[in-house]
């Protein structure tokens, strides 16, 4: 029990206006799919939110030949300079709307309204402001003096950072001149939706944009489709896999953002209390259903007692529950079955000899919930320490010197992101260098921004989503 007790402070919903049913946005327009309709519920109340339309390969079909159109009759031939000012419009749309569009994301996905208010929106509308300024200036990107768009981009997402990975994924291929058929992931489809009336709103020509929604067979059918240039998948090592060997052999350009499994590194030297903070956002931030969160937590062995010490006191003060409460920390799990894998996978960790530690406290009764989660005593060799839960568990192990610390960091099928924490720059300098992971951070983690290039090594995936880097992937500069 916290010796401060809080107020509920409960976000209005009555800012959204969530429709019984929603179709595919294709060519412009909102269409009824051919697929059987499926439903989107709450996570956190398993109440049913609305019933969305399931793209059928014909309704693909319709998607690609629309977009294929946009690109050679409106997108493809417009000015730069003009296509920039479509992507600063919908920039600013996101903006104004930015309550709407968080009320939505967490009524639909379960995370706490405090994170979909203050990162995954003000973030996806970054995208399109950081994107915006590129439209015109591709020349000067390093990419070679007269960059070219790719033409038809798929897009396949999912469901942890919905909006925001819409916005990694439509933003750079815009700004390039590419046109999108998007589709997002089936149990967090409705902040896509309103996206495409945002592009209404923005007045965007008709099938430069196309949503599709459905299920994995809906998202077969765009990346396989045969009038696609370009491939960009975000979600499982699995499904990045079957996603390659679908494209391998054909003129499709692909990027794949895939899994993770982190090591967050922490030195005897580090500010315990800081390091604390950045274990606490590195594993618990979304409910850790993050694919850069820091789920191996790796600490020097004299300082590991304090550190877990203090993490559990931290944790004992993390509010989990309604995630439309403003002073929630740990919101739902996304669906049921997330929640079956992240049992599953804990289970195994229990088995394996790994001792787990939970806070008190009682989880609401309806909905999806997993605990903010401790082991400690694991060992290299166990599952929760190869395999990624994606939920909130963390796995402690302990190192004594500098060059353990980065082989066991190393030691991953992964490399999308790492963390050191150390009061020594030089030391963080040489271990960064040495740390196979896409993204390091430093005394900080799960840090995101547009102007960062953001992908993996290995399993994790290859391509770059962000900055400067991130254009390349929707450019030909091979002429
Ligand atoms: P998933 O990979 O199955 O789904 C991601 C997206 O791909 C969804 O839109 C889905 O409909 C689509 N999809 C599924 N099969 C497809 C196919 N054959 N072809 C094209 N598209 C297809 O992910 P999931 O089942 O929702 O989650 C499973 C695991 O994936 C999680 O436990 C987690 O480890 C990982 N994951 C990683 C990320 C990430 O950001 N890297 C995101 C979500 C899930
Ligand atoms: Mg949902």
């Amino acid at each position: 029990m916290s010796i401060f007790e809080y107020a509920p402070a409960p976000e209005s919903r009555s800012i959204v206006d969530i429709r019984p049913s929603y179709g595919l946005f294709v060519d412009g327009e909102f269409a009824d799919g051919t697929g059987t309709p499926f439903k989107t519920v709450n996570p956190a109340t398993e109440e049913v939110l609305s019933e969305v339309a399931t793209g059928s390969d014909a309704d693909v079909d319709r998607a690609v030949r629309a977009a294929r159109r946009a690109f050679t009759r409106v997108w493809g031939p417009m000015r730069p300079a003009d296509r920039g000012k479509y992507l600063f419009r919908i920039a600013r749309l996101l903006q104004e709307r930015a309550r709407e569009f968080a009320v939505l994301e967490t009524l639909d996905n379960g995370k706490p309204i405090r994170e979909s208010r203050d990162v995954d929106v003000p973030l996806a509308a970054a995208h399109f402001f950081y994107h915006a300024g590129w439209a015109d200036k591709l020349e000067h990107a390093g990419l070679g003096p007269a960059p070219r768009p790719l033409g038809v981009a798929g897009q396949v997402i999912p469901w942890n950072f919905p909006l925001l990975m819409l916005a990694w994924k439509v933003a750079p291929a815009l700004a390039t001149g590419n046109t999108v058929v998007l589709k997002p992931a089936e149990t967090t489809p409705l902040t896509a939706l309103l996206f495409a009336e945002i592009c209404q709103q923005a007045d965007l020509p008709p099938g430069v944009v196309n949503i599709v929604t459905g299920a994995g067979e809906t998202g077969r059918a765009v990346i396989s489709h045969p009038d696609v240039d370009k491939v960009a998948f975000t979600g499982s090592t699995e499904v990045g896999r079957a996603i390659a060997r679908a494209v391998a052999g054909t003129e499709k350009r692909l990027t794949l953002e895939l899994g993770g499994k982190a090591a967050n590194i922490v030195f005897d030297d580090a500010p315990i209390d800081e390091a604390v903070e950045g274990i606490v956002r590195g594993i618990f931030f979304n409910q850790g259903h993050v694919c850069c969160a820091g789920s191996r937590l790796l600490v020097q062995e004299s300082v590991h007692d304090d550190v877990v010490a203090s993490l559990q006191r931290r944790i004992g003060t993390l509010r989990v529950g309604d995630p439309m409460d403003k002073n929630t920390d740990l919101g739902a799990i996304n669906s049921a079955e997330q929640l079956a894998r992240i049992r599953d996978l804990t289970a195994y960790g229990e088995t394996e000899g790994a001792t787990c530690w939970q806070p008190e406290g009682d989880l609401p009764d309806r909905g999806f919930w997993f605990k903010p989660t401790v082991f400690t005593d694991v060992s290299p060799a166990h599952r929760i320490a190869r395999d990624e839960v994606f939920g909130p568990v963390l796995s402690v192990m302990t190192f004594r010197t500098p060059d353990e610390a980065v082989a066991k960091a190393n030691n991953s099928t992964y490399g999308l992101s790492a963390g050191v924490w150390s009061e020594k720059g030089s030391r963080i300098l040489k271990i960064t260098d040495q740390l196979r992971a896409g993204v390091v951070w430093a005394n900080t983690f799960n840090e995101l921004d547009p102007t960062s290039p953001f992908g993996g090594y290995k399993q994790s995936g290859y391509g770059r989503e962000g900055g400067r880097q991130g254009l390349s992937a929707y450019l030909r500069s091979d002429f």
